[in-house]
């Protein structure tokens, strides 16, 4: 399944062209950015299934040049004795609003890099769009009210389909 995004226009005009998420294809590519012991980064997985990493600061979007992606979300590594570990991924990402079933193309793309995926995502995120008022909303504590206007939010995926 490709994502494609759904968040402001207004964000992805900003991010048009160019892709800043750098990709990871080893660990070794990620220890520049961990010489503070721990690091947490935005992450995307691209059409063709690389692993992309930016500043945790960098909107997807802009991670993933504007393109359409597998997954994303936020990734953080610890170094251990030398050995780069994933500790935590979660899918939380406004911008593309991935499913959790989305976490098998993370594990793919974690294991082509040589990195060890973890468990699963945590947080584990669920968003859903408003029938009534067209929020996307991020579900928390498996309460499907929309934030907006307070409407029953549907059991079924729809954060990718246009209003
Ligand atoms: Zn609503």
């Amino acid at each position: 399944m490709l994502y494609h995004y759904v968040g402001p226009r207004s964000i992805a005009e900003r991010s048009e062209s160019a892709v800043c998420g750098v990709p990871v294809s080893s660990p070794t590519d990620l220890l520049p950015r961990l010489s503070s012991g721990d690091l947490t980064v935005t992450f995307v997985v691209s059409a063709e299934g690389t692993l992309l990493v930016a500043d945790r600061r960098s909107e997807h979007v802009a991670c993933a040049g504007n393109r359409p992606v597998r997954a994303a979300g936020e990734m953080c590594f610890a170094l251990e004795r030398g050995r780069v570990l994933v500790t935590r991924v979660s899918n939380q990402s406004t911008g593309y609003c991935p499913e959790p079933k989305s976490w098998g193309a993370v594990a793919d793309a974690l294991r082509a890099a040589g990195l060890e995926p973890t468990d699963g995502f945590d947080p584990r995120c669920e968003f859903r769009r408003c029938l009534g008022c067209g929020w996307l909303n991020l579900v928390k504590d498996r309460v499907f009210e929309c934030v907006g206007c307070q409407a029953e939010l549907p059991n079924r995926y729809n954060a990718q389909e246009v209003p």
